[in-house]
C-alpha cells in the first residue's frame, strides 16, 4: 500500500517538484500551502507521514510541529533553509523527527522520509531489531552470549539512544538522560562517555551509535 505524505509547502516550485518526485516514487501526497489549514486538515484525513517547511504564511512550521507532535506521533521530517534551527527541530521542545536543509536533493527527500516510516513502524512493532540487548538493571550489555559491563552513564546514555533507534537525539537530550541529577555538564562530557560506550562495544564488533555533525547521535541499526 502506498504511504500517503502531506507536503506543507507555500513555495509552489518546490511544492511541484515534491509531488512530483513523491508520487514517481509511489506516495500518495497531498499538498497544502498554508500552516494554519494542516492541523484541521490531519484531524479530518489519515497521513503516514508529514513533510514540513519551516516559514510559512498563517502558522509557522515550528509552532506547527509542536502543536502536530501535541496530539500525535506522526513522523515529521522539516524542510529548513536555516541552520540555526536544526537543534531546536529535533529537540524535546519541536519533536522532529529528522530535518532537510534546503536547497535540497529530491532523492534524498525519499530515503529520508522512507526511513522515517520506517523506523517509526519499526519501534510501533517491535525493539527486537537491536543487535545487542541492553540490561539496564545489570548494567550490561549482551550480545551472541557475551556480557559487556557499562557504568551506569553509559548504560542511560544507551537506552536513550535505544528508545528510538535512528532518531537523532541532541547533546542536551542525552545530558539529561545520563544525569538524573541535573548536574552541569558540558557538552564535551557527553562525547566523551559516547566514545567510551562506542570503544566497548567495539569489543563486539558493533558500531551502532553515529555522530550527526553539530547536533547529536542516533542509533543507527
Ligand atoms: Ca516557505
Amino acid at each position: 500500500m502506498r504511504s500517503q505524505v502531506l507536503v506543507v509547502e507555500d513555495e509552489p516550485r518546490i511544492a511541484t517538484a515534491l509531488r512530483d518526485y513523491l508520487e514517481a516514487s509511489e506516495f500518495e501526497v497531498t499538498v497544502l500551502d498554508r500552516g494554519d489549514l494542516v492541523t484541521d486538515w490531519l484531524r479530518l484525513n489519515h497521513a503516514d507521514a508529514v513533510l514540513l517547511d519551516v516559514m510559512l504564511p498563517g502558522i509557522d512550521g515550528l509552532t506547527l510541529c509542536r502543536e502536530i507532535r501535541r496530539a500525535s506521533e506522526i513522523p515529521i521530517l522539516m524542510l529548513t533553509a536555516r541552520v540555526e534551527d536544526v537543534d531546536r527541530l529535533l529537540g524535546l521542545e519541536l519533536g522532529a523527527d529528522d530535518y532537510i536543509c534546503k536547497p535540497f536533493n529530491l532523492r534524498e527527500v525519499v530515503l529520508r522520509l522512507r526511513a522515517v516510516l520506517r523506523r517509526f513502524h519499526a519501534t510501533a512493532t517491535s525493539g527486537d531489531l537491536l543487535p545487542f540487548e541492553l540490561d539496564t538493571d545489570r548494567l550490561e550489555v549482551v550480545h551472541d552470549g557475551r556480557k559487556l559491563a557499562l557504568t551506569p552513564v553509559e548504560t542511560r546514555l544507551l537506552a536513550k539512544l535505544c528508545e528510538r533507534p535512528g532518531k537523532i537525539y541532541s547533546r542536551s537530550q542525552l545530558q539529561d538522560a545520563a544525569y538524573d541529577d541535573h548536574r552541569v555538564v558540558n557538552d564535551r562530557t557527553v562525547d566523551s562517555h559516547v566514545r567510551n560506550l562506542r570503544r566497548k562495544l567495539e569489543s563486539f564488533g558493533l558500531d551502532p551509535i553515529a555522530s550527526v555533525y553539530g547536533v547529536g547521535f542516533r542509533l543507527q541499526l
